[in-house]
């Protein structure tokens, strides 16, 4: 690969070390390339289902020896909301591109409670839709350095999810809390759960468990992948793990910003 120098020196002790370092950030450096690579081919490749989706529904009007205005109709919607879809997919590769390599913009002590009361107004028509009902229980005082924007992707894409992985009848439960220097989030669910082998995996971009699900839900299968990232930009950890007995809790934790206009932690 482009990273396959090595250096193999024999002798002090120290030019020995320094070998060995120069070694492990070389494989670093190649592990790092191959993720990009596999990136690129991943998003290439969901880039190219929707597109084909599209040729195929054009030529089918174009080829078409007589069709009817509601049948031609319909396949123009198909092609619309596959346009759609890749509208939705850039948008989310960019903001993982930015995630990846421009620096932070505009921090500010950003009271998370009021962040997570929009996502709320938001997803309301939403869950009522769905027949799941959305509970919150915020604590005041939880303030966060931050990017509001950020903050807002992060809850919003938890919460939607723990709406839309959800059953009817189904509850969302989201709680603030402040934990000493830290805040926590957590989204809790009473959904269809995600099987234990799938959670170490459902932060990788492009995973999904049910990927008809996840289509007909209109996923991408990173938002996960962005909250991750955008969550480690603000210097704040994610967990998840299985609900008992059933649905699934995710956990986000960031530092503590003690008040508002307070210093950066
Ligand atoms: P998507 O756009 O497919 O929703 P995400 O990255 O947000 O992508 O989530 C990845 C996958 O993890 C989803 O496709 C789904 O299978 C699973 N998942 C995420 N959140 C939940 C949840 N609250 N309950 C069950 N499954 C979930």
């Amino acid at each position: 690969g482009e990273y396959s120098h090595r250096v193999d020196l024999k002798g002090g002790d120290e030019m020995t070390q320094l070998a060995e370092e120069f070694n492990e950030l070389t494989g670093r450096l190649q592990t790092t390339e191959e993720v990009r690579r596999r990136f690129v081919s991943d998003a290439s490749h969901e880039l190219k289902t929707p597109l084909a989706s599209i040729r195929l529904l054009t030529d089918s009007i174009l080829q078409a020896e007589h069709m009817d205005d509601a049948t031609a109709r319909e396949f123009l919607g198909d092609i619309g909301e596959e346009a759609e879809r890749l509208t939705r997919i850039t948008e989310k590769l960019l903001t993982l591109t930015r995630l990846d390599t421009a620096p932070p913009v505009e921090r500010t002590a950003v009271d998370v409670k009021r962040v997570v009361e929009k996502v709320e107004h938001m997803l309301a028509p939403l869950a009522r839709a769905v027949e799941v009902s959305l509970v919150c229980d915020l604590e005041e005082g939880a303030w966060v350095w931050a990017t509001q924007d950020d903050l807002y992707q992060i809850a919003f894409n938890l919460m939607e999810n723990a709406v839309k992985y959800n059953l009817p009848g189904g509850m969302v439960r989201v709680t603030l809390q402040g934990q000493g220097d830290a805040v926590v989030l957590c989204v809790e669910d009473t959904g269809v759960g995600i099987p234990e082998e799938d959670l170490p995996k459902i932060f990788d971009r492009f995973y999904r468990v049910d990927k008809a699900r996840s289509r007909a839900a209109g996923g991408t299968g990173l938002g996960l992948s962005i909250v991750r990232d955008t969550a480690r930009q603000h210097r704040g950890t994610v967990t998840v793990r299985r609900r008992e007995p059933a649905g699934t809790c995710f956990a986000v934790t960031f530092p503590r910003c003690r008040e508002k206009g307070g210093e950066q932690p």
